[in-house]
């Protein structure tokens, strides 16, 4: 294992299984349901599954926990296994189902049948819930807990074959109806459903629950560790009771960790779900959501999110971690692998007065790492500057462009604001100013020094872009916590800026590459709306964190 790696209780209690002989070759999975995309939670169960396998020299298989094909669909599977690539692992030989493992499951199924350990029940729903009790009442034995070996079997034989109608019959473990843990109350393993599944079509009227299928899910395929999330601990019991009744080759341990929460973020499927259903985004993988479809084409290195989930550790128990920290993560990375460029959301024009050349300049790519090599950029008298970046007058807090005042310009020369010309509404539409220098990067010889550097675009060579300015998607920090999660949506967590102007090498960004543009942020060219024609940028992240400084 390497050194760089922290410790932590899942890696000692692996460490320990290893050393002891218990295991050979640790063996992990991650198992999503197919019923969403993926979210920010999930790439922390990714990180730890595939990471676990990677620092200990075994294999993570990426199985579909397939058992509910009314919710799954084949969008989901791919998008599951496109986002696993991305964050850069990769699964030890095929993408496995549960749902190959029907016939093994029923089979055992019938073997605990025919050993008097599970029985057909004809209960409701609303009876079985009756009958099951509370966390301080023991539950009651259902009639039909006295059921034949032969009428079992011939019963769940027939539900098999199709003849009951949904919600008709279950088919029970006998466990305790009196266990102080409700899971061990005769729980549920099979359904009936009469639903085509994406794998198996119409071969199957009948589904196995979770927790009559993951534990011989994790048994069939030689897993050593089946790592999960706390809700799952209360169900441990019931994981280990299945196989020890059970003639599996191979026992798997369950352990479990807490989720992962960030604030500001939804990481319920439902609710992430609804978002897209009711539109309020314009899909799973818009840049606002926590999906790592949506946080991908928000710009989000891959690298970022797995330094992210390493940073915020592994624990047994909950905490919401602040998403600033995913945000900052996100930073440091760009901040040594993002090009540097120049967009000018509010243009502006300004007018070099006397300057009768074009400036020839050569701009480096990265302040601090000269291996992104320069930038040839023409500088004429006509620019473009933010609308942000002058006023007519302004107090010494203001270091941008001021009448009668010095600034630099990006990578170029000095100049001085003599006069700006306003339209009838009294806004100023263009700015005039004087060279005060003529060299590129060289100080005036008055030794009066500019207060600030702005940027900006030439006016003539400038390309018009679409600039999408994302923020949070909900304003407050627990929006699961709200009563009504949509009426906590951020209203401006998108702002489209039309008529940004782009340095025109921009247009030949490839979709998905990011650049830090000088003084607004970090940009992300659309993985899909994105064309040379037709220039599309998404705010990946701003170069500081304005939600703290604002208290927010
Ligand atoms: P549900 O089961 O309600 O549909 P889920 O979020 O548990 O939703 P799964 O597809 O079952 O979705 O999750 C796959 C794996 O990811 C599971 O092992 C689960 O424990 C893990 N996982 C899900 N959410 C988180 C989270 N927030 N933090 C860490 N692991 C998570
Ligand atoms: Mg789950």
């Amino acid at each position: 294992m390497s050194s760089d790696v922290r410790s932590n209780f899942l890696r000692t209690q692996i460490q320990a299984d290893l050393d002891s002989g218990k295991v050979g070759a640790l063996v992990t999975r991650f198992p999503p349901e197919p019923n969403g995309y993926l979210h920010i939670g999930h790439a922390k169960s990714i990180t730890v599954n595939f990471g676990l396998a990677e620092q200990f020299g075994g294999r993570c298989h990426l199985r579909f926990d397939d058992t509910n094909p009314e919710k799954e669909s084949q969008e989901y599977i791919d998008s599951i296994q496109e986002d696993v690539r991305w964050l850069g692992y990769q699964w030890s030989g095929e993408v496995r189902f549960a749902s190959s493992y029907f016939q093994q499951l029923f089979d055992w199924a019938l073997l605990l049948i025919e050993q008097g350990l599970a029985y057909v029940c004809d209960l409701s729903a609303d009876e079985a819930r009756a009958y099951r009790g509370t966390l301080t009442e023991a539950g009651q034995e259902s009639p039909y807990r006295a059921r034949s070996i032969d009428e079992n079997r011939d019963l769940f034989l027939r539900m098999r074959a199709g003849e009951f109608a949904n919600g008709e019959r279950v088919l029970r473990a006998k466990i305790d109806m009196a266990s102080p843990n409700i899971n061990l109350r005769d729980p549920i393993l099979y359904r009936i459903r009469h639903a085509e599944h994406h794998q198996t079509g119409n071969a199957w009227p009948i589904y196995p629950t979770y927790d009559y299928a993951h534990g011989q899910e994790d048994a069939i395929e030689g897993i050593t560790h089946s790592i999960c999330t706390l809700e799952f601990e209360d169900h441990r019991p019931l994981y280990e009771w299945f196989l020890a009744h059970l003639p599996v080759v191979s026992v798997p341990r369950q352990i479990e960790f807490a989720r992962l929460n960030t604030s500001y973020t939804i990481t319920s499927k439902r609710k992430l779900k609804q978002l897209v259903d009711d539109g309020v985004v314009a899909g799973w993988d818009d840049p606002r959501m926590p999906t790592i479809a949506g946080l991908r084409r928000r710009g989000y290195p891959p690298a970022a999110i797995r330094h992210f989930c390493e940073e915020v550790g592994t624990s047994r128990s909950d905490s919401i971690v602040d998403v600033a920290m995913l945000e900052s993560a996100v930073r440091d990375e760009l901040n040594h692998t993002a090009p540097r460029a120049m967009c000018v959301m509010n243009p502006l024009r300004l007018t070099l007065t006397g300057l009768n050349q074009v400036l020839g300049l050569s701009l480096a790519n990265h302040p601090a790492d000269a291996a992104f090599g320069f930038r040839d950029v023409e500088m004429g008298a006509e620019l473009l500057i933010d609308k942000d970046d002058f006023r007519e007058s302004a107090n010494k807090q203001y270091k941008r462009l001021v009448l009668g005042k010095r600034v630099r310009l990006r990578g170029s020369i000095v100049i001085e604001a003599e006069r700006a010309e306003t339209n009838d509404a009294g806004e100023v539409v263009q700015v005039f100013a004087r060279c005060i220098t003529a060299v590129p990067g060289e100080d005036p010889e008055d030794g009066i020094k500019p207060k600030g550097v702005i940027h900006w675009v030439s006016a003539d060579r400038a390309v018009p872009a679409t600039v999408r300015l994302y923020d949070r998607l909900f304003s407050v920090a627990d929006p699961a916590r709200a009563e009504d999660f949509l009426s906590v949506v951020n209203p401006t967590s998108l702002r489209v800026v039309e008529g940004a102007m782009v340095e025109p090498a921009l247009v030949d960004a490839l979709p998905e590459q990011v650049f830090q543009f000088e003084r607004e942020g970090y940009f992300v060219a659309d993985r899909f709306d994105h064309s040379p024609g037709a220039p599309v940028f998404n705010l990946t992240i701003g170069l500081r964190d304005t939600w703290s400084a604002a208290g927010g």
